[in-house]
């Protein structure tokens, strides 16, 4: 698969099509499966600050809805495709579905670049998204959040705009919103963190401790920082971490074999994602390409970034060490990668096992929005590494039992979950 004819649903289509072989899915299920349920394709103009007027495509992808209202988030991006929605959709079905919560599957997204957006024209953006969706979404039919470059600000333009459309406060509507504002202490700490527990417990089945281990992670959003910051706390090391800088449109690595350190980094990056060299190198660091994340000689690898990076062509360049992958990201890794990881015997934590953290605690989020009740942080991570442990098990000891990859694990968990609720409520 190269990278020009990368299609991510497609890819998504095939992991799931591996997974309802397995399960000897009947067609009908099959069918309905693999396609979301509904979908929404709009336009929002907006004025933009010039005073000119510019559309942006925006959607919403509603997969399935069996087990509970839809649930997923909503990704700002240049490059965003329907696909891509539709693609992320499906996993949150199945994502939802591994940890075991009463939630479906969905995603949205606009077709924008927020680093070449004001704050006045973000929150239009924002506010339009949710009035074209406000008759088909709500806390209990499809309850948004954030993606990547979507923010707790972000997701409280949107619930004031549907409280406005409404009459009334519903603050259900919208999970990922700042604390204070309806927000769960935790939550933005909540992916991060849930990708170290599963990678604390994938180490464990091999026999390592934790704080003799190394990683690299590639990049620098809010999973890759929290989760680095868990691991750290961990006694882990990481010594190498890529980023992506809007202003030459490049990535880069930056590596200290000593270790890196999450809020040096940050102090010495601008609002474009880009860490100042020079400043990086005063402090020790060395600037590497970007790709250089995937070829370092760790023990582990933490794909944070976007869909499509370990791919038939660079996982090859897998450093020989590498014992476990821990998916922070969706669909980091192609079918085809994925038959070199598991011929080498890699640990795979799979994308929508690994990343759940987020979505399971929006489920808190939205649990305490209901009770109008708020716990403590440490109430939160508690109930978040419960959760996380026992599906991180389930997935791991099927794939032991029935020696299975363990995406494929994941998915047969996940599938069947889901299966099972369409048939039990007469569906197919
Ligand atoms: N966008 C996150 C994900 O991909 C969180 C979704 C949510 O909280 O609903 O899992």
């Amino acid at each position: 698969m190269s990278t020009t004819a990368f299609n991510a649903f497609e890819m998504a289509q095939a992991q799931f099509d591996k997974a309802a072989d397995i399960l000897d899915l009947d067609s009908g299920t099959r069918d309905l499966l693999r396609n979301p349920l509904r979908e929404f394709h709009f336009s929002i103009p907006v004025r933009m600050d010039d005073g000119s007027v510019q559309v942006f495509r925006g959607f919403r992808v509603q997969y399935n809805d069996a087990r509970g209202p839809c649930k997923g988030g909503i990704r700002f991006h240049p490059a965003e495709t329907i696909d891509t929605v539709r693609a992320l959709a499906m996993w949150m079905t199945w994502k939802t579905a591994v940890v075991d919560i009463p939630l479906g599957g969905s995603k949205g997204g606009v077709i924008c670049d927020p680093h070449n957006l004001s704050q006045r024209e973000l929150e239009l953006i924002a506010r339009g998204w949710i009035r074209q969706v406000a008759k088909n979404v709500g806390p209990i039919t499809d309850v948004p959040a954030p993606d990547v470059m979507t923010s707790p600000q972000i997701m409280l333009w949107m619930l004031d705009e549907y409280e406005t459309i409404a009459g009334a406060k519903y603050p259900g509507l919208i999970t990922g919103k700042p604390v204070g504002m309806g927000g769960s202490l935790g939550r933005t700490e909540a992916t991060g963190y849930g990708l170290i527990y599963t990678v604390r417990e994938a180490l464990q089945e091999l026999d390592i401790r934790l704080d003799d281990t190394t990683a690299s992670v590639q990049g620098f959003g809010n999973v890759a920082q929290y989760a680095i910051q868990l691991y750290n706390q961990m006694g882990g090391t990481v010594v190498s971490v890529s980023y992506w800088d809007q202003k030459d449109n490049t990535s880069y690595v930056v590596r200290r074999t000593e270790g890196i350190d999450v809020k040096q980094l940050l102090g010495i990056t601008d609002r474009f994602g880009g860490i100042a060299d020079d400043k990086a190198k005063e402090l020790g660091y060395e600037i590497l390409p970007g790709d250089a994340w995937i070829e370092q000689e760790v023990d582990i690898l933490l794909p944070c970034a976007l869909e499509n990076q370990i791919s038939g062509e660079t996982v090859e360049k897998i450093h020989s060490k590498v014992k476990i992958i821990g998916e922070g990201a969706n669909g980091p890794t192609t079918p085809d990668a994925d038959k070199v990881i598991q011929d080498r015997g890699i640990y795979l934590v799979p994308d929508f096992l690994a990343n759940a953290g987020g979505v399971t605690c929006s489920y808190f989020e939205q649990v305490q929005n209901s009770m109008n009740y708020y716990w403590q942080k440490d109430e939160v991570l508690g109930k978040l590494d419960i959760k996380m442990t026992s599906a991180f098990r389930a997935v791991s000891e099927l794939a032991k039992k029935r020696k299975l990859y363990m995406r494929d694990a994941a998915f047969v968990i996940g599938v069947n979950r889901v299966a099972m609720a369409c048939r039990d409520r007469g569906w197919v």
